[in-house]
């Protein structure tokens, strides 16, 4: 009865245009991002040390942990005159943020005013954290609205959404895949977790229906239907804007499936539930632009030192839109290379060349080097992926994979002993892969899919961290 209520609350909100449901917090912001991606570099410098002195002084002030530090390196948040200078503070671990989180909680921010959240990820240990209520989530929006006008489109918009929504087990009997996504009532969201043969003409069917001008998605989540949509050579969709896509990394053939077949451009932002960091493409360039106005992101080498360009590190951030649980040089666990290139949209942000995804999709070679499980699956570039519909791998032992694979009807065994081959071969024979094929990868309902179910204790940051291999 509650939570009808609470529905039919959400479903009317939903009808207030989104510049007045997210308040003056998201108004201001989006209206100074739209401005300030027109400044000059040093502009946005600026703008960005001021920024942080805030977050400095609110965690300086008002936290027990950040209090601690700044007492013991001597230092006062007004000492904080560049991006730069936030190289005095160690970085922290999300070990640290789980052990003791009541530390990094403000004490000027009442219990009423903490929204609890969650993230799963990495390693498989859920982080609990808390966000600013009525305050983070619309300076979050206002980032993401600004990236949806570079590609033409609105909150307000009708849109799809495949986001690994769980749809009411009533609906799902019914052959109904999807629901209204509230509070916006131009959207509709689709189940991830019913995308199989039978079902997926009711999605076409009901997509082409709603006519939508955005389809936001984790890419995983979509690929089912992208390849549908081409199979059955079914028509792009008229008035589609984008495919947002994130959550997780779109891969190049992923791109170029959905682009194919629903006639729009696909581009991918990345960023974290504990709002640390953010960067998005834009209309002229697939590489990740990093948002300068959302916190302060650095790239670092293994020793701590900054890495160089095109060089691979780990992105270390600092997020300034959470007051509640400040994060300061936060280790996100995923590892980027800042791009030599510029941008001809000319606005004054920093490319990442490479962003090779969280720490948990590295893998131990039989000689315990640890890499990345996208640079060998999808940088080897190799012919019998793309006969695959959806991979995933699972590592138990040091040196061995086990590649699950749900196969296209092009594909046949000389296939699979190719790719198996070739994969081995990317990391010169350091990498037994067992090639199993299946008819689907079983999926936990709520959760996100995984690429790869690591059970090794391994970080890129500590390298393998069990026994020996040798
Ligand atoms: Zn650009």
């Amino acid at each position: 009865m509650l939570s009808a209520l609470k529905a039919e609350i959400q479903k009317m909100r939903s009808f207030i245009p989104a510049s007045v449901r997210y308040g003056a917090p998201y108004r201001q912001k989006l209206k100074y991002l739209m401005e300030s991606q027109f400044f000059g570099v040093e502009r946005v410098r600026e703008g960005q040390a001021s920024d942080l002195r805030d977050l400095l002084r609110q965690a300086f002030l008002h936290t027990s942990h950040y209090r601690r530090m700044a007492q013991e390196i001597g230092c006062s948040w007004q000492d904080f005159r560049s991006p730069e200078d936030l190289r005095r503070l160690p970085v922290l671990a999300r070990d640290t943020v789980r052990e003791r989180q009541a530390e990094f909680l403000s004490d000027n921010i009442p219990e009423s005013r903490r929204q609890k959240r969650f993230t799963g990820g990495t390693g498989g240990q859920p982080l609990g954290f808390v966000v600013e209520r009525g305050r983070t989530d619309p300076l979050e929006r206002a980032f993401v609205g600004r990236i949806w006008d570079w590609f033409g489109s609105r909150f307000e918009d009708p849109g799809v959404i495949f986001r690994g929504y769980a749809v009411d087990p009533a609906d799902i009997r019914r052959g109904r895949f999807w629901g209204p996504w509230y509070p916006e009532r131009n959207w509709a969201c689709f189940s991830s977790y019913h995308m199989s043969g039978e079902n997926l003409p009711a999605y076409a069917e009901q997509i082409r229906k709603l006519n939508p001008m955005f389809i936001s998605c984790v890419a995983s989540d979509l690929d089912p239907l992208a390849r549908y949509w081409i199979e059955q050579k079914l028509a792009p969709l008229p008035r589609l804007r984008f495919i947002h896509q994130s959550g997780m990394l779109m891969h190049s053939d992923q791109r170029e499936r959905f682009e194919k077949a629903f006639g729009a451009r696909a581009f991918s932002t990345y960023g974290q539930s504990e709002c640390t960091v953010f960067a998005g493409e834009c209309e002229h360039n697939t590489e990740l632009h990093v948002f300068p106005e959302y916190g302060v992101t650095e790239i670092l080498r293994k020793d701590g030192g900054l890495a160089d360009i095109e060089e691979v590190g780990e992105i270390v951030a600092t997020g300034f839109n959470n007051y509640a649980m400040p994060l300061i040089r936060y280790r996100t666990g995923d590892l980027g290379a800042w791009s030599a290139r510029g941008c001809a949209c000319g606005r004054p942000f920093r490319l990442l060349s490479r962003l090779e995804g969280r720490g948990q999709y590295m893998i131990v070679l039989a000689d315990g080097m640890v890499v990345g499980l996208n640079s060998i699956l999808y940088g080897s570039h190799l012919p019998g992926l793309r006969m695959l519909k959806q991979v995933q791998v699972v590592q138990d032992k040091v040196g061995e994979i086990l590649l699950m694979a749900v196969p296209t009807q092009e594909f046949n065994e000389d296939a699979g002993r190719a790719l198996a081959a070739g994969l081995a071969s990317v990391v010169e024979g350091r990498l037994v892969v067992h090639f199993r094929l299946v008819p689907e990868i079983p999926r936990v309902e709520g959760e996100k899919f995984k690429v790869l179910v690591q059970n090794l204790p391994v970080s890129w940051w500590t390298g393998y961290s069990g026994e020996s291999p040798l």
